[in-house]
């Protein structure tokens, strides 16, 4: 049987996870989506753990969803020998020229990223390894060369990541090997795709348009915020994105780690009055890398966030390559349970009432009041039949009490609705009279434990039945 929460669990895929048994694991104990970092991944290797996932989710019979990051505009360094290290004050040069090999005598930094000197200005900052050494711009050639001073030294390795928190970067949103992962992914049928890196609502519009002239069907997009431009530019960015992920890695890089929390709540608060799914990423058990037991300050981010109402929370380095990913699942697992099973903590409803001018009234009514019934009459389960996941959506940004169970027969959407809040997704293509359908599904609700006796269940259809979907009804049974 696998675990039962609201909050869901991303969790990322590397070397510690490419066994079928501790995939079956991980989902026995609480994952519900399966990230995929093109960042480090091999497509040959993504191949055979997405079949692997498939048919974890068909021997469990649960629904999980995979999520292919890509790594979107991230710039490297080139090649360091061993034991390099940068001092404060240290005077070193950026080259788009010639492939150095970077030592501690040869200070000349190889970079892939060919239009670095016309991008960056004097005074400007670039953080190299996570932001571990700090270096200020003092003139560029404006042509491929940038000289700088080191004011935050360190040690220094081969293709670590850099970062200008101050530069408008003229690098497209969807690099070349984006793209070409894209398109994999694609083939690959995968649920939901993120986008790393974004800067502007634009570099959604271009990623949607590159889907549809490559899927025959539309896959969710998630805008990963990581940058200070898509801070600034968040209210347009929601509207073209159909999920956020507050990307702490970056973000707090990018910017003072201090404004990190607020940005998160800001984010948060956003999403949920879009309706629309947050995930909360990075560090989140980093201790559980290497330790049997988390942090108090890792258990309280964890809690937090599902205090917040967040859809998710995401391990990355914990599960890829982390020591024991299982025990990480299930320590995230105990958090999100003592979390939604206490009295005392009840997940803010911020989701706006709807209004005449929003788009498929009808059913945003529906889905609105049948939240508002089910804590009414105390439902146990609302369920709900959907063509296209529209009233999943609706519904979970309500974050009822009861738990969602959602019927669909569009096998598209079928495993991304594992990322929303509250949804338990069920592949469902029967077409039967209304009282029929309510009888089965109840059936089905009590087999798998979300109804007993006397529960009562607040149902949200289309009348008459329809494979449309387009709900406009709400019906109250009693088991
Ligand atoms: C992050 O920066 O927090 C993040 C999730 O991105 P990635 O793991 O791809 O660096």
């Amino acid at each position: 049987m696998v675990v039962h929460k609201k909050t869901k669990i991303v969790a990322t895929l590397g070397p510690s996870t490419t066994s079928y048994k501790t995939k079956l694991k991980m989902v026995k104990n609480g994952v519900n989506v399966f990230r995929i970092n093109f960042s480090h991944a091999e497509h040959e290797t993504v191949r055979k753990q997405i079949k692997q996932i498939r048919k974890v989710s068909k021997e469990l019979n649960t629904v999980v969803a995979v999520l292919a990051d890509l790594q979107g505009p991230k710039l490297r360094i080139g090649k360091v020998a061993k034991g390099t290290v940068l001092h404060p004050g240290d005077k070193i040069t950026f080259t788009t020229k010639n492939k150095v090999v970077t030592d501690n005598d040869n200070k000349t930094l190889y970079i892939t990223y060919k239009q670095l000197p016309q991008d960056v200005f004097p005074g400007e900052t670039i953080l190299i390894d996570d932001g571990k050494i700090q270096v200020k711009v003092l003139k560029t050639n404006k042509k491929d060369t940038v000289e700088a001073k080191v004011v935050e030294g360190g040690a220094l390795s081969s293709k670590k990541g850099i970062n200008l928190p101050d530069t408008k970067i003229s690098l497209p949103a969807l690099t070349k090997k984006d793209k070409k992962d894209l398109l994999f992914a694609i083939e690959q049928k995968v649920d939901w795709i993120a986008l790393s890196f974004v800067r502007s609502a634009d570099d959604l519009i271009m990623i949607n348009e590159y889907i549809r002239q490559h899927s025959d069907y539309k896959i969710p997009v998630i805008a990963k915020i990581e940058k200070p431009e898509a801070v600034k530019n968040i209210d347009k960015i929601i509207k073209q994105a159909d999920a956020l992920m507050v990307a702490r890695g970056d973000l707090g890089i990018e910017l003072p780690l201090q404004e990190v929390p607020l940005i998160q709540k800001k984010l948060v608060h956003i999403a949920k009055l879009h309706q629309k799914p947050v995930i909360i990423a990075t560090q989140m058990m980093e201790s559980m890398i290497t330790n049997a037991i988390p942090t108090r300050a890792e258990v309280n981010d964890v809690a937090n966030s599902v205090m917040d109402g967040a859809d998710a929370v995401m391990l990355s380095a914990e599960t890829s390559i982390g020591n024991n990913p299982v025990k990480v699942i299930k320590q995230v697992t105990k958090i999100i349970k003592q979390v939604e099973d206490s009295e005392l903590i009840k997940v803010p409803e911020i989701a706006p009432v709807p209004e005449h001018r929003d788009e498929r009234f009808i059913s945003q009514v529906v889905c609105f009041n049948a939240s508002k019934i089910a804590k009414d009459v105390s439902a146990k389960v609302i369920s709900t039949f959907t063509a296209s996941g529209f009233s999943a959506y609706k519904i979970s940004a309500r974050r009822p009490a009861a738990d969602i169970l959602v019927f669909t027969a569009n096998k598209r959407i079928l495993n991304s609705l594992a990322l929303l809040w509250g949804v338990v997704p069920f592949y469902y293509d029967k077409m039967l009279s209304t009282d029929d359908t309510i009888r089965d599904i109840e059936k089905i609700a009590c087999q798998n434990g979300y109804l007993q006796d006397d529960d009562m269940m607040v149902s949200v259809l289309s009348m008459p039945i329809s494979e449309k979907g387009m709900v406009n009804t709400i019906r109250i049974t009693q088991v």
